[in-house]
């Protein structure tokens, strides 16, 4: 499906695809890479709904030290076999500078959490980099904030960087967090880059991320990051909040009313 295409826009070539283009760019899978059948179930899934990317975490920032961390490099390989299957790029987080090297041998967008917005050393060091970078808004940050650790990336030379809303931090408790549509509109106006937004963390329950996605559309949004899990009581990480492949199907059928509507 076409969003309304702004010219302006910062272009991303991901593979095949272009990220800031008129295209409406879909990013599902797993918040985390559990084993290899999980992985290829949600690929498959995700692939025949029509996403285009393929998300999966193998370094997980958890709350918890005693939650599951992600399975590092041999989840990258899962990761790499269920997008070669599916001819889907793919995108991965990166939490610390020294995993830059191994990152870019798989992902072709690096995704840097919540969490390191402004983890400044890993910000430059991915400034040095020549792969897209998806940088989402901290737990707490001011989008003048967010823009100036975009800024670290963009002043090292790479100006491939998208933007992640991801929701905030507010005084409700009802949804993990608030999602910041504002934001993404107010962003669109005054920058060049993409802007993606993530609506399984920004309301953290499955049957509200079907309407933000929709209004992400209509606030201007380049695409989503959506979380999907074939089995999300079982999932070892965000199962709460992870669309089924039924569910992120009936999103995908649902899309293309809104993104023809703006
Ligand atoms: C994730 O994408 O699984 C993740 C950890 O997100 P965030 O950094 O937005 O919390
Ligand atoms: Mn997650």
């Amino acid at each position: 499906a076409l969003k309304n295409s702004n010219p302006e826009c910062r272009r991303i070539p991901v593979g095949r695809l272009e990220v800031g283009g008129p295209g409406f760019v879909v990013m599902a899978g797993p918040c985390a890479v559990e084993n290899a059948e999980q992985t290829s179930v949600t690929a498959e899934a995700v692939a025949a709904a029509g996403a285009h990317v393929l998300r999966g975490g193998v370094f997980k920032p958890r709350t918890s030290p005693r939650s599951f961390q992600g399975l590092g490099e041999p989840g990258l390989h899962m990761l790499a076999e269920a997008g070669r299957r599916h001819g889907m790029p793919l995108i991965s987080e990166v939490m610390d500078a020294s995993q830059i090297p191994l990152m870019v041998e798989y992902a072709d967008i690096l995704q840097v959490g919540a969490r390191n917005m402004q983890n400044y050393t890993l910000l430059r060091a991915l400034g040095k980099v020549q792969r897209p970078v998806l940088l989402k808004r901290g737990l707490a940050a001011t989008i003048e904030e967010w823009m100036l650790a975009a800024e670290y990336i963009l002043d090292g030379g790479n100006t491939h960087v998208m933007l992640c809303e991801r929701g905030i931090r507010t005084f409700e408790t009802a949804m993990r967090n608030t999602l910041d549509l504002s934001a993404v509109a107010y962003v669109k106006e005054r920058s060049p880059l993409p802007v993606i937004v993530d609506p399984s963390h920004a309301t953290g329950s499955p049957s509200l991320v079907l309407p933000m996605a929709m209004a992400a559309a209509v606030a201007g949004a380049d695409g989503l990051l959506v979380e999907v899990h074939p089995w999300p009581e079982q999932a070892l990480c965000d199962g709460k909040q992870a669309l089924t492949p039924e569910q992120f199907q009936y999103l995908m059928q649902r899309l293309p009313a809104v993104l023809h509507a703006v």
